[in-house]
């Protein structure tokens, strides 16, 4: 089915062409018609579906044109960064009207807002602390409101904005459409849906669990003194364009951005001690392909649309198996290929059955050709009893046993 059968504006499918999409993806061709038809619309589909759209290219077709009247459509959005993309590409879809975007958050001055704000905005994508701050000045009201999109609201949650979000939703007219996009549905997100949603219809788009079909995810097993040395072999063995390094936290990041640094790498750091400015300069900079590495934590990294990123590569294993998804996410976005590693200590065994148990698959593990493997109890045979899955045994330092090697070639 095309754009057009699905009820758009002629406007939006102007925008659409000019985005270059031919068809819809499957939560487009869900969704759209829900939103449209007026009905409150609770979505679970992953990163990468063309979710942004999803919602957006409806509210946009029924906003019409600009009215001075305040925010008739409200974004909330857990990360500035995923507020400033869902901003971005609401500029684009709606290039051929006169509809107003603005985006709200904190870490950065306020008069730009304000302004933006007082010239009237038809469409508000924020970060729930600073709405709520222009809230309190007077910057804006709420009262206009008739579109209102929860984004990620499962990631809402475990960053405590449930709260702030709560407060908003109450700001808002009863008499509104309301989205809401969540991986998972905790009952917190449950209760949520309870109180601020109106007969709403659920739109699962493939298994919630399931990692991207085009992903090629693999575990590199390696001692724990070895971690960053795998690391750099892997970087030197592969083909990679752009590469994204997961790490579980800040320090970590910036340790291993700058063990990259010294190997010549050119790296860009994200997570959230650095400023505003810094993330965004990061984030440009790997967008535009002047840093090949982006070295990030979840939270800062979690739903960006950063396009051809060839690899992605699990510095630390997440420690919740949702993340694991949502990291391999980032590569084989758009039906582009990409390949997904997981370096894997001795003690992340436990991480890494829940991941396995949640996707219902068994992640294989693999050996880097020519790395000299120092010892690891990871490479023991398996124990009666014991899971599966960690075939091989060294005897005389090599190692033996059920691993694959990964294919190498080398660095463009
Ligand atoms: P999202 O899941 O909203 O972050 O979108 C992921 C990527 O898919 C973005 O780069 C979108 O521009 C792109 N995209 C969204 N819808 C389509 C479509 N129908 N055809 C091709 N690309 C799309």
């Amino acid at each position: 089915m095309s754009f057009a059968a699905l009820g758009l504006s002629e406007k939006m499918l102007e925008g659409v062409r000019a985005m270059g999409y031919t068809d819809p993806t499957p939560i487009q061709l869900r969704a759209i018609p829900l939103v449209l038809s007026g009905k409150d619309v609770i979505g679970s589909a992953q990163t990468g579906t063309g979710k942004t759209a999803a919602f957006a290219l409806p509210i946009l077709s029924k906003l019409g044109s600009h009215n001075p009247v305040g925010p008739r459509a409200l974004i909330l959005e857990p990360t500035r960064e995923l507020a400033a993309q869902v901003e971005t590409a609401i500029r684009d879809y709606s290039r051929f009207t006169d509809l107003k975007t603005t985006v709200v958050f904190g870490g950065v001055g306020y008069g730009k807002q304000n302004d933006e704000l007082k010239a009237g905005a038809d469409i508000v994508a924020a970060t729930p602390g600073r709405l709520l701050d222009h809230l309190e000045q007077g910057t804006l009201k709420l009262d206009k409101v008739e579109f209102l999109v929860l984004d990620e609201a499962d990631r809402m949650l475990d960053m405590g904005f449930l709260p702030d979000v709560r407060r908003l939703v109450e700001q808002c007219p009863r008499k509104r459409h309301t989205a809401l996009f969540s991986a998972t549905i905790p009952p917190q997100i449950e209760t949520l849906i309870q109180w601020a949603m109106h007969n709403p219809e659920t739109i699962e788009i493939g298994a919630r669990r399931s990692p991207a079909e085009n992903v090629k995810h693999v575990i590199y097993p390696v001692s724990d003194t070895q971690k960053t040395d795998l690391l750099l072999a892997l970087l030197e063995s592969v083909n990679y364009d752009s590469v994204i390094i997961f790490c579980r936290t800040k320090h970590g990041a910036d340790r291993v951005a700058t063990t990259l640094k010294r190997a010549n790498h050119a790296v860009a750091v994200l997570h959230s001690n650095r400023t505003q400015k810094e993330r965004e300069q990061a984030l440009e900079g790997f967008r535009e392909g002047k840093f090949e590495v982006l070295v990030a934590t979840d939270i800062a990294a979690r739903g960006l649309d950063i396009a051809d990123v060839s690899h992605v590569i699990n510095y630390d294993v997440p420690q919740h198996p949702e993340d694991y998804i949502h990291r391999i996410g980032r590569t084989g976005r758009a039906e582009a290929t990409g390949d997904a590693f997981t370096i894997m200590i001795a003690e992340d065994a436990p991480h890494v059955f829940a991941i396995e148990r949640f996707i219902s698959q068994k992640i294989p593990r693999v050996k880097m050709e020519k790395f000299e493997y120092r010892y690891t109890a990871l490479f023991e045979e398996p124990k009666a009893g014991a899971p599966a899955g960690f075939p091989g045994k060294v005897r005389g330092g090599r190692v033996h046993g059920g691993y694959h090697f990964a294919p190498g070639g080398r660095r463009r």
